[in-house]
């Protein structure tokens, strides 16, 4: 499918994500594709965009606005403070950020989700801060997140290409998978091996926490009614520490986990002196592996402590058979996936990866 694409090939590939095609092909749309991009003078869509994004952008007046009848009301908040204090005196409103979790409870499920309160419009949730600390605010899409994350973790790059597809990415938002609770949403396992930390804001009042303290049990989050994501904080690193991320599924493109994992294992003088063994799709919550650690903790960077850890798995996690996914699979591809780790750093291809 390579043989003869320009440039643009590689774009409109990942625009195909997740689309599937049962009658022509591939090839055949990524050629129309091709010759339609190159001539956008003839695209309405193109050329009215510049008008219809100032035309909507005059509309912002910094006001609030409630619009739909008494009992099936949408809110749009006039900026964060305001969002702050709605919900706050709403808290029984339906939060909807980029939609790609609530728009299918209303699509698949006729859920009423009135009062909803929409935060896609606040720039001050889609601001990053690229300081020591690198922080998002909640309502940054993944595709916003994608170049900042790859820039300063490159093992983010390909992990976050395997997150929905370009459509989902280009909506779907970090806050917004992190605060759905899901035990296998892709980023809070490779958050939580970076040691991020959110802020939680209810009203005027702020409180910061360690993500993985954030998520208690199967739909239960450490956040009080009215309260909500506003940030997310990444630290920096300390030196020497090796990163990776993983992420498993039946299809490559826009397919939910049947495990994702993110590690951050530092090491010193040949020793490791921490590890973050984080895991989504193993438990009721994207959690870290103490017992994996443990065993990693203080031992000679090299094979015997991977295997170790690899073994203590099992006492870290014993996970749900489901559509995706056996239990058994799922702890086997977890061991295996602590196994690759250790190859990859040793310069080799993960070429023998074994049952424990
Ligand atoms: C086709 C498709 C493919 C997908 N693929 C993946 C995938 O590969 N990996 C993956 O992890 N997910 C995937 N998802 C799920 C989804 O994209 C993510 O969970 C997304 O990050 C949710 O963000 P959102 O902004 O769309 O949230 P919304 O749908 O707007 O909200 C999700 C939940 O979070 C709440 N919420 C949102 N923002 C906040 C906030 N700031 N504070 C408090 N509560 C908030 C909402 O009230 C709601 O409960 C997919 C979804 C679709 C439709």
């Amino acid at each position: 499918m390579d043989g003869g694409f320009r440039p643009r090939a590689r774009a409109d590939r990942d625009r195909l994500q997740g689309n599937l095609c049962r009658c022509t092909g591939y090839a055949p749309i990524l050629r129309a594709a091709q010759a339609a991009g190159g001539d956008r003078a003839a695209d309405p869509l193109a050329v009215e965009r510049e008008e219809v994004t100032a035309r909507l952008r005059a509309l912002r007046d910094g006001r609030r606005v409630v619009t739909g009848p008494e009992g099936d009301t949408a809110i749009l908040p006039a900026d964060l403070d305001d969002f702050a204090r709605v919900y706050a005196e709403t808290p029984e409103a339906t939060v909807v950020a980029g939609a790609t979790d609530v728009g299918l409870w209303v699509t698949k499920f006729l859920r009423p989700i009135a009062p909803a309160i929409f935060i896609g419009h606040l720039d001050e949730l889609r601001r990053i801060e690229q300081g020591e600390t690198l922080t998002l605010g909640a309502g940054v899409s993944y595709t916003e997140a994608w170049p900042v994350l790859a820039d300063r973790f490159p093992h983010l790059d390909a992990y976050w290409s395997r997150i929905a597809g370009w459509q989902v990415r280009n909506m779907g938002t970090v806050g917004g998978n992190i605060a759905n609770g899901s035990p296998i949403g892709d980023t809070p396992p490779v958050l939580i091996a970076l040691g991020a930390e959110i802020t939680l804001r209810h009203g005027n009042s702020r409180r910061r926490l360690p993500l993985e303290a954030f998520f208690i049990d199967y739909g239960k989050q450490d956040r009080a009614a009215g309260e909500f994501v506003e940030a997310i904080h990444i630290p920096p690193q300390a030196q020497g520490t090796h990163h990776a991320a993983y992420k498993i599924s039946k299809r490559r493109d826009e397919d939910i986990s049947a495990v994702a994992a993110g590690f951050a294992v530092t090491v010193e003088n040949g020793t490791i002196t921490g590890a973050r063994l984080a895991f989504g799709g193993m438990a009721a919550t994207p959690r870290r592996a103490a017992h994996a650690e443990a065993a990693l903790t203080d031992q000679p960077f090299g094979p015997d402590a991977f295997e170790a850890a690899a073994r203590a798995l099992t006492r870290d996690f014993q996970p749900l058979t489901d559509w995706r996914a056996s239990a058994d699979y799922r702890m086997l591809a977890a061991q295996n996936l602590l196994r690759r780790f250790w190859l990859e750093q040793d310069g080799a291809e993960p070429v023998r990866l074994e049952r424990a």
